[in-house]
């Protein structure tokens, strides 16, 4: 297969792209070869949203009024009340990985509620999904206790059935503010990592210097089961603090031990500060979080929109800014997958959109033109190839 007649980024000589057995395998001067002409479309690697909730969404439903509550406890209790409403997980979850994908998203890592209501029913729906879009995206299945551990009787042991029924990582929330026993809920989350040999990946809210606190706690027990660059903390908002030497030491110990930072960038209060993060050397990327659910009714699945969101909140202005801000949205290695990149050699993971730049991508998000995995292409004009 030939793409003909592409952009790459900060390369202003139209090039034709040949595909084969799923890679890259040579990039050329444009020659008015036959193939898709992509008309100067410009080619970016193909997204990678490191945090969504495909289990909770409301995507391809009726727009639903938040109902939500201030704190993180109280939308939890939201969540238990209203969810036995909702149409299955399976039908939720694959309207949104259809949109994410027609937005070029094809590597993303999920979590999925395990908890003391629900069992592993979400869990089971969610392994499903990854069974069916096999091909169309690599998704990650976390097993979330998105109401606790130790405070929820049975969770531990569902979290290991979780790993045994196939979850590629652990996950944790706030052990110290909603579990109440930071040590007690990090022994289960990093005992269980270790049991099964699987990655972990927290959510960690608390903003003040009790969050920093907890990070190091992580990157210290990351370090003593040899688990670097296995180890996530979602959030981690902690991070923004104004404290200098505080921030320092955190993220000199998060460096060190390989532990990554997811950010979705809400809107509101401090969040982990990109340049000073990777300044110290800690891997940090990104992901939509909650997109149209009980939690949030904002988001769209596009990892352009959320790059976009970045630079509002980190005060990016210049373009390399910009591409930084979508530099986190692109960032496949950090899940630990193969990084995703315009190279002969690599897996053909693309878009293409109009636009002259990938600075000028994130400010207009263009409609995706084309979107490919592994040579496949899965979307044309916005919309998945087998859709109607
Ligand atoms: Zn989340």
């Amino acid at each position: 297969m030939l793409l003909a007649n592409a952009r790459l980024p900060h390369t202003p000589a139209p090039v034709d792209v040949a595909i084969a057995h799923g890679r890259i395998a040579a990039i050329t001067p444009a020659a008015g070869r036959p193939g898709i002409d992509l008309g100067g479309a410009l080619l970016l690697p193909s997204f990678v949203d490191g945090h969504v909730h495909l289990d909770k969404t409301l995507w391809g439903l009726p727009w639903r009024p938040n109902s939500g509550a201030p704190t993180v406890r109280e939308r939890i209790e939201n969540e238990r009340t209203h969810r036995r409403t909702l149409p299955p997980v399976q039908q939720r979850g694959a309207a949104l990985l259809r949109q994410m994908i027609a937005h070029g998203t094809t590597a993303l890592r999920t979590h999925a509620d395990v908890d003391d209501a629900y069992g592993l029913a979400n869990l089971e729906a969610t392994l499903e999904l990854r069974q069916a879009f096999r091909g169309r995206a690599d998704i990650q299945v976390v097993a979330f206790p998105q109401s606790g551990i130790l405070t929820r009787p049975g969770v531990a042991e569902l979290l290991a059935e979780a790993l045994r029924l196939g979850a590629e990582f652990v996950g944790g929330l706030d052990p110290a503010s909603i579990d109440g026993d930071a040590k007690g809920h990090l022994d289960i989350v990093f005992g269980l990592a270790q049991r099964f040999d699987r990655g972990i990946d927290i959510h960690l809210h608390d903003r003040d210097a009790g969050g920093n606190a907890q990070l190091r706690d992580i990157a210290a027990r990351t370090i003593a089961i040899g688990m670097q660059h296995r180890v996530t903390v979602s959030h981690a908002f902690s991070l923004g603090t104004p404290d200098e030497s505080d921030f320092a030491r955190t993220a000199d110990a998060l460096a060190e031990a390989g532990v990554h930072i997811l950010t979705s960038s809400p809107s509101v209060g401090i969040v982990p500060p990109v340049h000073a993060l990777r300044a110290r050397g800690v891997v940090i990327h990104a992901g939509s979080d909650n997109i149209r659910d009980l939690w949030n009714s904002l988001g769209t699945g596009d990892m352009l929109e959320r790059a976009l969101i970045i630079a509002l909140k980190q005060g990016f202005r210049s373009d390399p800014d910009i591409e930084t801000a979508l530099s986190l949205c692109t960032d496949a290695a950090a899940l630990g997958l193969p990084a995703h990149r315009l190279v002969v050699g690599a897996a053909a993971d693309l878009v293409a959109l109009e636009a002259e730049t990938p600075a000028e991508a994130v400010a207009l998000r263009p409609v995706r033109r084309l979107v490919m995995k592994a040579g496949v292409i899965l979307a044309r004009e916005g919309r998945c190839v087998d859709e109607k």
